[in-house]
C-alpha cells in the first residue's frame, strides 16, 4: 500500500530584491508502507526543501503531498503526524529531555500520564537516553542531541518519518549503534521513512530504494544495488 506520495512537488523561493530559486522542480515519488527510502544529492539540489515541505514546516509551491491517500498540503504541521529530525528542529531548551520527549505526546489527546511516561522510557532505552532523561539539551554534546531529536521523531509513532542527516554528529562507535538501532526499529515498527544522508554506507545499510537527486529533480531511482553497480 501506498503510504506517502508525492505528485509534481514544486518550490520556488521568491524574496524581494534576489532572483526566484527553483530549489524543487517536479517530483514525482510514491512510498509503500514500511519503506525506508534513502534520499541523496549534493548540497543545495532541494533534499531539504522537500522534506521540509512534507512536514508542513515550508510552504509547496505546486504539486500534491498525500499521506495514507489523503492530501495534507492544506494541513498544519501539527496535524500531519509526520516525526520529523532535523538538523535545525530544535529542542526546547527549558526543558528536559524526558519532558522533550513527552511534549509531543501530551499534546495528542487521549494520552495519560502513566502511557506517555511509559512510552518514553521504551524509546529512550533504544536509543539510549536513559541516562540523561533529566538533562536539559544546553547541557548535551551534539551527538546526544541528535539521539535525542531521533527520539523525539520517533516517540510519537508518526505515520511518516523523515529524518535529515541523522547520525552526522555521531562518532564512529555511536553511528554505527544507532544506526542498527534505527534498522532494528524500522523492521519492529515499520516507519515509512525518508533518510537523507551522505554517507554511501548508511544508505546501503538502511535503504531499501534510493533517490539520487540534482538540481531540484529525482535524477536516479533504484534498489542500493541499482544505483552503486550503474557505472
Ligand atoms: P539541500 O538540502 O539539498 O542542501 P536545500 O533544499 O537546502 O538543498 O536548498 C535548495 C536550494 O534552495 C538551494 O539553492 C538553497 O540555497 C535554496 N534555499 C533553501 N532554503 C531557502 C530559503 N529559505 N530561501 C531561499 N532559498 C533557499
Ligand atoms: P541544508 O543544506 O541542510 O538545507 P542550509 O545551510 O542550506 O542547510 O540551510 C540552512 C537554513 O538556511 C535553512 O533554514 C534554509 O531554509 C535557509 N537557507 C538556505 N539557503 C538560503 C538562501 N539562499 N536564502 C535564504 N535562506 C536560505
Amino acid at each position: 500500500m501506498t503510504e506517502l506520495e508525492l505528485r509534481d512537488l514544486r518550490k520556488t523561493y521568491r524574496s524581494r530584491g534576489r532572483p526566484a530559486v527553483d530549489a524543487v522542480r517536479g517530483i514525482d515519488l510514491a512510498l509503500h508502507s514500511g519503506e525506508l527510502l534513502g534520499l541523496l544529492g549534493p548540497s543545495g539540489c532541494g533534499k531539504s526543501t522537500t522534506l521540509r515541505m512534507i512536514a508542513g514546516l515550508e510552504t509547496v509551491t505546486g504539486g500534491d503531498i498525500l499521506v495514507g491517500g489523503a492530501s495534507v498540503v492544506d494541513r498544519p504541521a501539527q496535524r500531519r503526524n509526520i516525526g520529523v529530525a532535523f538538523e535545525n528542529y530544535a529542542l526546547y531548551p527549558p526543558l528536559t529531555v524526558a519532558e522533550n520527549l513527552a511534549f509531543g505526546l501530551k499534546a495528542r489527546r487521549g494520552r495519560d500520564r502513566k502511557d506517555v511516561d511509559r512510552r518514553v522510557a521504551e524509546i529512550a532505552d533504544r536509543v539510549d537516553l536513559t541516562g540523561i532523561l533529566d538533562a536539559r539539551p544546553a547541557g548535551l554534546s551534539s551527538g546526544q542531541k541528535q539521539r535525542v531529536s531521533l527520539a523525539r521523531a520517533l516517540v510519537r509513532e508518526p505515520d511518516v518519518l523523515l529524518l535529515d542527516e541523522p547520525l552526522s554528529h555521531l562518532d564512529a562507535a555511536q553511528r554505527d549503534t544507532t544506526r542498527r538501532e534505527l534498522k532494528r526499529i524500522q523492521r519492529d515498527l515499520g516507519h515509512t521513512t525518508i533518510l537523507v544522508t551522505h554517507d554511501q554506507e548508511e544508505a546501503l545499510s538502511l535503504a531499501d530504494r534510493i533517490a539520487v537527486m540534482k538540481d531540484g529533480v529525482i535524477q536516479q531511482l533504484g534498489t542500493p544495488y541499482e544505483i552503486y553497480d550503474s557505472p
